[in-house]
């Protein structure tokens, strides 16, 4: 299974393919040595990560319930235990958290802050970690690379509110998703919102790092602002698209979260 790395000063961020078309990923504060895992679509190739680098594991951070997001944790930490983190709001069916976590909590890995975000929408208890320093963010299913979870459990109105959320992060923030589903947002996208010249460039840069077997994700919040319709809803290019040129920000979002549902 194949795996990216980004590298900065004084972190290391590892993207790792799992499944079909998951991600999980491990950030590494390099001061420290601490690392956390952030979900655990299955156990093997993230041990073989691990076991490659010589790296124990001292955190993993989950962000939903879903099966794909945590399945092989059970696996994972009989050979790597570490303390585990997730939402409060949804440890009735996680695996038994040591952290539970809520809206505005905030820990640290090593010596980097780490901020928690509720991000429901596409589920109820989804929760999103940033962590400045190391310039990232966790959000699997809900802000996505050119896209939004689907909404399970959550309102439109939610999601809405969930990914504003995300307003404060600065531009470079990479955003770590939870799956490459980057190429079908793409074709979604462009429905909406064509007269894009940033979005039309992404598709291409998109194509050709699918050609060449590279990842989307990562991806980075200031690029998601100028591409991703669903941060887009006040824009008159996606309003005009949509036909919706005087309605609400929340409801141009609700009409595009629907049309993306029967796209
Ligand atoms: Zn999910
Ligand atoms: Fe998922």
């Amino acid at each position: 299974m194949p795996s990216e790395t980004i590298e900065t000063d004084s972190h290391t961020l590892v993207t790792i393919a799992c499944l079909s078309d998951n991600y999980a990923f491990l950030l590494q504060d390099k001061k420290s040595g601490a690392v956390a895992l952030i979900d655990v679509p299955e156990a093997a190739p993230i041990k073989a990560e691990l076991n490659a680098r010589g790296w124990t594991l001292d955190q993993i951070w989950l962000t939903h319930h879903h099966d794909d997001h945590i399945d092989g944790l059970p696996e994972l930490i009989a050979d790597y235990p570490a303390r585990v983190y997730g939402a409060a709001a949804d440890s009735h069916r996680l695996p038994p958290l040591d952290v539970a976590l809520g809206e505005g909590d905030r820990f640290t890995l090593g010596e980097t802050e780490v901020q928690v975000s509720d991000v429901s929408g596409h589920t109820l208890g989804h929760i999103a970690f940033f962590a400045p320093a190391a310039q990232a963010a966790f959000t699997a299913d809900s802000l996505m690379a050119l896209g939004c979870g689907r909404l399970f459990e959550g309102t439109p109105a939610q999601m809405h509110a969930s990914l504003a959320k995300t307003a404060d992060w600065p531009d470079d923030t990479l955003i770590c998703s939870g799956h490459e589903y980057t190429k079908s947002n793409a074709n979604f996208a462009i429905t909406v919102d064509p007269e894009n010249a940033e979005l039309i460039a992404r598709i291409r840069d998109i194509d050709s790092a699918r050609a060449a077997g590279r990842f989307t994700v990562p991806s980075q919040i200031g690029l998601e602002r100028a591409t991703n319709p669903f941060l887009r809803a006040h824009t008159a290019g996606v309003r005009a698209a949509v036909g919706m040129a005087t309605a609400s920000d929340v409801d141009v979002f609700t009409e595009i979260r629907s049309r993306k549902d029967r796209f």
